[in-house]
């Protein structure tokens, strides 16, 4: 089966309202014309209103970077599905290693956030990854397989491929450091395997992407990893150029 390759950037804590408008504007020309390849930002909260309407009707869809599980209650300083999926927003990215790690987010809550998403017309990037010392005593596929079962225990079946599923080994983000292809592909396959555990069909579905450091110079050999869909951007996603140019090397 065919799966249509996914760039999505991660801005994180980066860009005012005003900086996200001056990105939109120099990265629409820019990607307008690449085909076959589905484009997404993950921009902060405060921006998600005025990207939803700068890119309407582009081929750039918009997403949130974090949720609550709940549909509304006694949460302050945290968002629901609802009101994302009110926004027009397209999706969410759960589970990044930064919330993980900083935010004391855990496999256990991302077991209902990843549902309760999909349930509000969301789509959903579920990262998942393993930090340099897990690879080094070789807990790697321990980790992800925690990450991947959990995440994915509340989704139904016949829902499974509509989840993307992210591969981030921490050791990657952020620091110049990128997997090997080698290393890449070996942990891509390992995720759609256990994928696989519930559903083969939806394991063939399923859009896996790599994330770590990727670059306009790397992207195009990562991307052509027989089971790497796409990438997940941080760094490189802040400025149009490296980015519309990583889009290119997916189209
Ligand atoms: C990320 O934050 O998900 C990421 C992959 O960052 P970078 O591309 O900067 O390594």
């Amino acid at each position: 089966m065919s799966r249509t390759p996914f760039i999505a950037g991660n801005w994180k804590m980066h860009k005012t309202v005003d900086e996200a408008e001056q990105f939109i504007a120099g990265l629409l020309p820019r990607v307008s014309t690449a085909d076959g390849v589905d484009v997404a930002l993950c921009v902060p909260y405060t921006a998600l209103a005025a990207m939803v309407d700068s890119t309407r009707g582009s081929r750039v869809e918009v997403y949130a970077q974090n949720m609550h599980f709940a549909e509304q209650g006694a949460y302050t300083g945290e968002v629901s599905a609802a009101m994302l999926a009110e926004l027009d927003v397209h999706g969410v990215v759960l589970g990044h290693s930064e919330r993980r790690e900083l935010f004391a987010e855990t496999d256990k809550a991302l077991a209902l956030k990843v549902p309760a998403a999909l349930e509000a017309g969301l789509k959903v990037i579920l990262c998942v990854g393993e930090t340099e010392e897990e690879r080094e005593r070789g807990d790697m596929q321990r980790k992800l397989r925690h990450q991947i079962q959990e995440g994915l225990e509340k989704v139904p079946t016949e829902r499974l491929g509509d989840v993307v599923i992210a591969y981030e080994p921490i050791w990657a983000i952020g620091t110049g450091l990128v997997a090997t292809p080698e290393q890449a592909q070996e942990a891509v396959s390992f995720c759609r395997d256990l994928v696989a555990d519930r559903s083969k069909e939806q394991a063939e579905r399923t859009r896996i992407l790599y994330g770590g450091s990727m670059k306009p110079d790397n992207a195009g050999e990562l991307i052509a990893l027989p089971d790497v869909d796409g990438g997940l951007i941080g760094g490189a996603s802040l400025d149009p150029q490296p980015f519309s140019a990583i889009v290119a090397a997916a189209a």
